[in-house]
């Protein structure tokens, strides 16, 4: 029984991660929706954005006035002409609009699988919105993370940008790819303008048909994966993972399908695998994605009974200082593990 109650607060904690790490909602998947020749965008009615974001309760979605959106439009056709592979690689988009984004606290703009929402913070800072949008654009473009968890991204990210801890947190990696677009925008100083140009751009920006597919299949799975739909969240992996071998996100997220699914063996051995890409890539542990492969691995070795194991990661958690939700599943692993050392 212990176990067990053990096991559902895992799985609890790695599918929050995902929701949180992939910024996807569980909205209806129109493949036709996306023709990615060119950039349009549409400004949702209010009706159209609470049917689409119908599952973020929290979120009170209002209309657009004029002034907005022609406000709107203006940035969209001035990050148009300064990034214009960025914007093809975004494709077709929807704008929503909506009082404030709570979970985020005063957050201008945020990205769902379908849709950019946008804040009432957005318009009290005009200098800042070619920045915030550029920002949502990053989120779209490697909604895959197929960039943000690559040695390249890692390394840059590593050398070259300092970044400020936000609400006593490291931002995740594909936080951190975001917020560098802003910081390239805005030319902020002592950011590596030349080597971000040269490294990491291309890369952001490629619109080759293979990229486009990995981006969108990579996309489709996380939404699935989202909406607790894992037999098609995995065939979409395995689409994904024929154009990209061995790569953390993949990895990742069928580590946790499977373990959704209760497949216990397949789960660790993807789990092992994705352990060993993460090492490899110089993946940090605060992550959400590896902070989620570390919970499941230890899970499962403290269930067969590999409690030196089990303990060791957790211990390597825990000094990351994870907040609260984190350091309970942390806590509750422990007692199962302290619980077999001494019944
Ligand atoms: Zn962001």
């Amino acid at each position: 029984m212990i176990y067990l109650s053990g096991k559902a607060v895992i799985l609890k904690a790695a599918l929050l991660l995902i929701l949180v790490s992939t910024s996807s909602f569980a909205n209806a998947v129109e493949e036709k929706s996306s023709k990615l020749n060119s950039l349009s965008w549409k400004f949702l009615s209010e009706s159209e954005a609470s049917h689409l974001l119908k599952e973020k309760k929290s979120m009170i979605t209002k209309e657009w006035t004029d002034t907005e959106k022609q406000h709107l439009s203006n940035d969209l056709k001035t990050l148009r002409l300064k990034l214009p592979c960025l914007c093809l690689r975004v494709g077709k988009i929807g704008f929503a609009r909506v009082k404030d984004i709570p979970s985020f606290g005063e957050c201008k703009a945020a990205t769902t699988y379908q849709v950019v929402v946008i804040s009432d913070h957005f318009f009290k800072s005009p200098e800042d919105e070619l920045s915030t949008l550029a920002h949502e654009f990053v989120h779209r473009a490697d909604s895959g993370g197929q960039l943000a968890y690559s040695r390249r991204w890692i390394e840059f990210a590593e050398k070259n940008v300092v970044f400020s801890k936000r609400a006593g947190l490291e931002p995740s990696l594909k936080e951190r790819l975001a917020i560098a677009m802003e910081f390239y925008i805005e030319g902020k100083k002592n950011f590596d303008r030349v080597n971000f140009e040269r490294k990491i751009l291309p890369l952001l920006t490629d619109v080759s048909a293979r990229s486009l597919r990995l981006n969108r299949l990579l996309a489709l799975a996380n939404n699935e994966h989202s909406a607790h739909r894992y037999d098609s969240a995995l065939r979409l992996y395995e689409q994904a993972n024929k154009l990209l071998p061995e790569a953390p996100t993949i990895l990742y997220g069928e580590a946790c399908c499977k373990a959704s699914q209760h497949k216990d063996q397949e789960a660790i051995d993807l789990l092992d695998r994705a352990s060993k890409v993460f090492q490899k890539n110089h993946i940090p542990i605060y992550d959400p994605m590896a902070t989620t492969v570390l919970l499941l691995q230890s899970s499962y070795f403290c269930e067969r009974n590999k409690l030196v194991e089990s303990l060791a990661l957790l211990k390597s958690l825990e000094e990351t200082q994870p907040s609260g939700k984190i350091l309970a599943t942390i806590q509750s692993i422990k007692k199962q593990c302290q619980r077999k050392i001494t019944p």
